[in-house]
């Protein structure tokens, strides 16, 4: 048998990422392939950084995608950013941020790290003493959306903290850029970046970053080349023309994938940053009202609770894997397992970018009870998708 071309199923994503694709972002996928230098792709590329200076509220020229996933866009601010020696303080509250941890030891920085527990927020306070005790520190490092935990840190309280001490700050919104608030000039953030395929909707495999004045001035001031080729800043800017000049070949750009970004952040720009952000909100608080009737718990605490990623309880005796293979066989539904400290314990219900929608927080709230119910766990039957209904109205 030979292999024929591959069919895959359609399913409704509601994981921690790649969330379900718009129409209109899979369509731009199959638009006609151009040239990567083709003048009509560069002026694409114009309107993609202004399209990110718009999500991002920043007007920082070097504001750009990165031609791979949120992990490299991670890797590119502390490429760029931590020179060997330099102490970077990296809170630890989840699982991403260890891979920070990683980063900054890769780049020949010393590490403080300020750990918090799962669930919990990146500690101000804690912060606020890593930094008396490491006047050194040039860098602060923090998740502001850690989507194992579903926990939302203060990035504008962190980000003033670390410029009081005169250190910069990283921060990660890979899962915050589309569902909540993120204002880079409005919170000064020095360099964030993003990925694609959460709250944005696309077609993972772009991470899109912003370097403001402070992290720019500390770029063209290192004393040693970024020891990644690929991922040096000062070398991909005269591609994406943020240096001005003559746009020269850096890489191939993955220009379909920027197509469907484009298409993605043209969607948001239609939407409305506070609209999508209030979506995502309402989105949350029914899709809560409903497990909470159902006698599901959502351990976070409501005051930093992220509403595009809903950990939830897994009840007493119930096996997780049986429960997200029924779900995925008999509804075509995903929703994420627990991740390190949390693997069998809870689940991850994502409501992200345009898979945040209503009637994805029924679908996912009447396939649960049917599945669990038939599991013998001990909830309510029946009222879950009522109780969300009631949000709506
Ligand atoms: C998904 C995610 C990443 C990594 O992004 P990839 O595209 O999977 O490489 C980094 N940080 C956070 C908070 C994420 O949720």
């Amino acid at each position: 048998m030979p292999i024929t071309s591959f069919t895959p199923p359609v399913r409704t994503l509601m994981g921690p990422g790649p969330s379900d694709m718009h129409p209109r972002v899979l369509a731009a996928l199959s638009k006609p392939i151009v040239g990567h230098l083709d003048p009509a792709f560069i002026g694409m590329m114009d309107e993609m950084k202004a399209l990110l200076q718009f999500a991002y509220q920043t007007k920082n020229i070097m504001t750009m995608p990165v031609s791979a996933p949120g992990s490299a866009g991670m890797e590119c601010c502390f490429a760029n950013l931590v020179e060997p020696g330099d102490t970077v303080i990296v809170c630890k509250n989840g699982v991403f941020g260890t891979r920070m941890l990683e980063n900054v030891e890769r780049c020949g920085g010393k590490a403080v790290v300020v750990e918090d527990e799962w669930g919990s927020p990146a500690s101000p306070n804690k912060v606020e003493d890593a930094l008396k005790a490491n006047p050194d520190a040039k860098i602060v490092a923090f998740v502001h959306a850690e989507t194992a935990t579903g926990a939302r840190s203060d990035a504008k309280n962190l980000t003033q903290l670390a410029h009081a001490h005169d250190a910069l700050v990283i921060v990660d919104a890979v899962t915050s850029l589309g569902g909540i608030e993120v204002d880079v000039d409005g919170w000064e953030i020095d360099a964030i970046y993003s990925g694609s395929q959460k709250c944005l909707s696309c077609t993972p495999g772009l991470s899109p970053v912003s370097f403001g004045p402070r992290a720019q001035e500390k770029i063209t001031s290192r004393k040693t080349k970024v020891q990644s080729w690929f991922l040096d800043q000062t070398l991909v800017m005269g591609y994406w023309g943020t240096g001005g000049g003559k746009r020269t070949y850096h890489h191939t750009a993955p220009i379909n994938a920027l197509y469907a970004l484009h298409e993605s952040l043209v969607l948001l720009e239609e939407e409305g940053l506070e609209n999508a952000w209030k979506r995502h909100a309402l989105n949350h608080q029914a899709l809560k009202a409903g497990l909470e009737a159902m006698g599901l718990e959502l351990p976070v605490d409501p005051a930093h609770r992220l509403p595009q990623l809903n950990v939830v309880k897994i009840p007493e005796g119930i096996d997780d894997g049986a429960v997200r293979t029924a779900l995925l066989n008999e509804y075509s539904l995903e929703i994420g397992a627990g991740l390190g400290a949390g693997a069998g314990k809870v689940w991850r219900i994502g409501l992200m970018g345009h898979a945040s929608s209503k009637k994805n927080v029924l679908l996912c709230l009447t396939a649960l009870d049917s599945v669990l119910t038939r599991l013998g766990a001990p909830i309510k039957s029946s009222v879950g998708a009522q109780a969300a209904l009631a949000v709506y109205r």
